[in-house]
């Protein structure tokens, strides 16, 4: 029976009940967490708004009809599937124990951000008294946090464990984790290291290369929390250059939590940077300083003079004759002469002079001299200049080879004046050792003055009037003549004359090195050769005999086109070959000798002569006679010069006629000026052509027909 008090009570109850409800339920939305709680049958009895949340983003939940995007890895390519997995833990729950849990990390991509989240998902089956499962709870926890750390853990432990080496330390800077790394690098056990703070390591052995002290040091970090720079490590067995970088870790009220220090060997970097430098500035071959390391070094020591009001000087040497031995006895015999002449030089200097390589066969040395006149440096360079001098004469052994070489020298001293520069300085000394090429004394040496600039504009100017020559028609060609036995004229040599309007009549000497420069001898050549050709016709008419040689440029022969241009104008010109002689130099024969043969054979298959001029003066390598198609030897006129006075010169000149007998070649002798030079010609055992201002000047055509063409020699009969 109902009473009044029971029913009052129950009141209550139900009151207590519906509070109670209410506030649980109030504490399940409250939870971070989310939680589920699913009927047998898997449908959701109660989910709170977490669980909402995190799994199904959605206000109506249904565990079947929402595609719940969760995988089992974050790149979200193996699904999950949730519900079968619910299905397990439900099969296995009267297996397991009471309230066993099941549990799995899983990943959920969110279906419109694409934000991957990870999710640990918990589901434990709660059993009724009979055993019967009654619901299952599902609980989610949102692990973002937690991976988010161990990610980081992993990346620090991976950082920390790195071949540089690191070390944190606690609050009072006292070495707490050396990696291995550090403890390697330093050379101390992880015992003595944790027993030091990491300025008492820095003082002991570390030594700061920017920076005074360890003070300044912890000064600096102290201000910006921290501090990079180069060391040296003095460890217990080694020395290393090292990169230490040092950073202070601070709570948000600025107390020191830890210090970092971090090291990083850097001895392969900086002799990578060393090679690096040297090659700058460095050269290969020799090992000594190159031109960049001049310019430089020469700017630093004009300004050191120019503050100490002290004189220097700067020496420019070239050596002579270099390209010769390179083209004769190949490139790896000319780098080896080269090595040798640097030590050659090296040997002559004291430690107050920098010898460095300025191109290819021309070395500097920068003089510190400490004059105190410009006149007494002057003198100073010029005493080392003749010591250089005397060096660089001494013939060098290389393989075998006895080769010879000589120097020479334009010296600069400085400072002149204010505006030196270094760049003026390197120039204006090599245009003394331009210069000192036309000296004739043993020593080659000339110091620069201002002059010598006049002369570079000079030679611009002819540059530039050169490049209209032959436009303007400014070129002619003149004759020489050549005779043979009995005075006879045997034949004539060409040589070209350029009337410029305003500089006069320049010589050949003067500009054909100008056109052979910039490449204008080519166009030059070809009309002195159409010119020469049609002449030699015209002269062939009646005088059949009548050879002509004609001067033929290094460049000009080295044109691909070369012998094609002659077949075209012997076409052209109707001119006889077997008339024509074509003057090569030595340099011409002995580069490139494989191309100069080939060249050679096909001339003289059309009936050309080939004629090597200044004979001589070359680098007296012979065996390229054995090999090339020769039929003349010009004695340079600098040997004809001396006789019969010098012995030296005779014994030269009679060497050349007996080579020319045994090869069976003709002999031209040039520069014949006198009777005695004619008479001792004369005497020789074998005809000997004579050229030369005792027979004839070189004259323009016309002159030069009137005066040997007039009268048919018994030679000129015509065939
Ligand atoms: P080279 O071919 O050895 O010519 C001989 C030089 O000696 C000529 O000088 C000539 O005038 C000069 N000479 C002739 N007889 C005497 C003498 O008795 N005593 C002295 N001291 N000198 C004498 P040139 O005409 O001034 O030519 C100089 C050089 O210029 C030539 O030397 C040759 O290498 C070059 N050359 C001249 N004409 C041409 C040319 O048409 N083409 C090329 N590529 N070079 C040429
Ligand atoms: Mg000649
Ligand atoms: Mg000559």
């Amino acid at each position: 029976m109902t009473t009044p008090s029971t029913v009052r009570t129950l009141k209550q109850t139900i009151v207590r009940l519906r509070d109670e409800k209410a506030t649980k339920c109030q504490i399940i939305h409250a939870l971070t967490d989310g939680i589920l709680v699913l009927k047998p049958n898997l449908t959701i009895k109660s989910i709170n708004d977490q669980a909402k949340n995190l799994l199904i983003h959605s206000a109506e939940p249904n565990l079947k009809q929402h595609s719940l995007s969760l995988f089992k890895n974050k790149k979200g390519t193996v699904s999950f599937k949730l519900l079968p997995w619910l299905e397990r833990v439900k099969q296995q729950a009267h297996k397991d124990d009471e309230h066993a849990e099941h549990q799995v990390l899983v990943w959920r991509i969110h279906p419109k951000t694409l934000e991957t989240a990870p999710l640990l998902l918990k589901a434990t089956a709660l059993l009724s008294k009979n055993g019967q499962v009654k619901n299952l709870l599902l609980l989610i926890y949102d692990r973002t946090l937690h991976v988010q750390i161990d990610e980081q853990k992993r990346l620090m432990q991976v950082a920390f464990n790195s071949l540089n080496g690191q070390c944190i330390t606690n609050e009072k800077g006292f070495i707490t984790h050396p990696n291995p790394s550090f403890v390697q690098m330093s050379g101390l056990s992880t015992q003595t290291l944790i027993r030091m703070t990491f300025t008492q390591w820095f003082e002991q052995y570390v030594h700061f290369k920017s920076v005074s002290t360890v003070t300044s040091v912890l000064a600096t970090l102290l201000k910006n929390k921290t501090w990079s720079g180069e060391v040296e490590i003095n460890a217990q067995t080694t020395r290393f250059d090292a990169l230490i970088s040092l950073s202070m870790l601070v709570d948000d009220e600025y107390n020191v939590e830890h210090y970092m220090v971090s090291i990083q060997n850097i001895t392969d970097i900086k002799a990578a940077q060393l090679q690096i430098q040297h090659m700058a500035f460095y050269d290969e071959l020799t090992e000594l300083p190159n031109r960049r390391f001049t310019t430089e070094h020469l700017q630093l020591a004009l300004n050191r003079h120019q503050t100490q009001s002290t004189y220097g000087a700067l020496l420019h040497i070239n050596l002579e004759r270099f390209k010769t031995i390179n083209d004769a006895f190949g490139r790896k015999t000319g780098d080896l002469f080269l090595s040798q002449t640097a030590l050659a030089l090296q040997s002559t200097l004291g430690s107050n002079h920098t010898l460095t390589r300025v191109g290819g066969d021309e070395f500097a040395i920068i003089c510190s001299l400490h004059s105190t006149t410009l006149a007494k440096a002057h003198s100073q360079a010029i005493q080392l200049s003749h010591t250089i001098c005397d060096a660089l004469n001494q013939p060098i052994e290389i393989a075998g080879l006895t080769l010879h070489s000589s120097a020479r020298i334009g010296v600069a001293c400085f400072p002149e004046n204010a505006t030196d520069s270094a760049e003026n300085l390197l120039i204006n000394a090599d245009l003394a050792a331009t210069k000192a090429k036309q000296l004739k004394n043993s020593y080659k040496i000339y110091a620069y003055d201002p002059t010598l600039s006049i002369e570079v504009k000079k030679h611009r100017i002819l540059e530039d009037a050169l490049n209209q020559a032959l436009a303007q028609e400014q070129f002619e060609l003149f004759y020489q003549a050549q005779m043979g036995a009995q005075d006879a004229l045997h034949g004539v040599e060409t040589l070209v004359r350029w009337n410029h309007p305003i500089l006069g009549t320049v010589p050949p000497n003067t500009f054909i090195p100008i056109a052979e420069e910039n490449r204008e001898i080519i166009k030059i050549g070809l009309w002195i050769l159409t010119k020469a050709f049609h002449q030699a016709w015209l002269w062939n008419k009646t005088h059949p005999n009548l050879n002509m040689s004609i001067n033929i440029s290094p460049i000009q022969f080295h044109e691909a086109d070369f012998v094609k241009h002659l077949i075209d104008l012997l076409k052209m010109t109707h001119a006889n070959p077997q008339n024509l002689t074509l003057e090569l130099t030595e340099g011409v024969l002995i580069s490139d000798t494989e191309t100069a043969l080939s060249k050679l054979e096909a001339l003289s298959q059309l009936g050309f002569k080939i004629s090597i001029d200044d004979f001589g003066t070359g680098y007296s390598s012979l065996s390229y006679l054995q090999k090339l198609p020769l039929h003349e030897l010009k004695i340079d006129k600098s040997f004809i010069a001396r006789i019969p006075e010098s012995a030296d010169d005779i014994a030269i000149v009679e060497s050349i006629i007996s080579l020319a007998r045994h090869k069976k070649l003709t002999l031209v002798a040039e520069g014949v000026e006198t009777q005695a030079q004619v008479n001792f010609l004369r005497q020789q055992p074998v005809d000997i052509i004579i050229q030369g201002y005792f027979f004839s000047q070189p004259c323009s055509a016309s002159t030069f027909a009137a005066q040997f063409l007039t009268q048919l020699s018994p030679l000129d009969a015509p065939k």
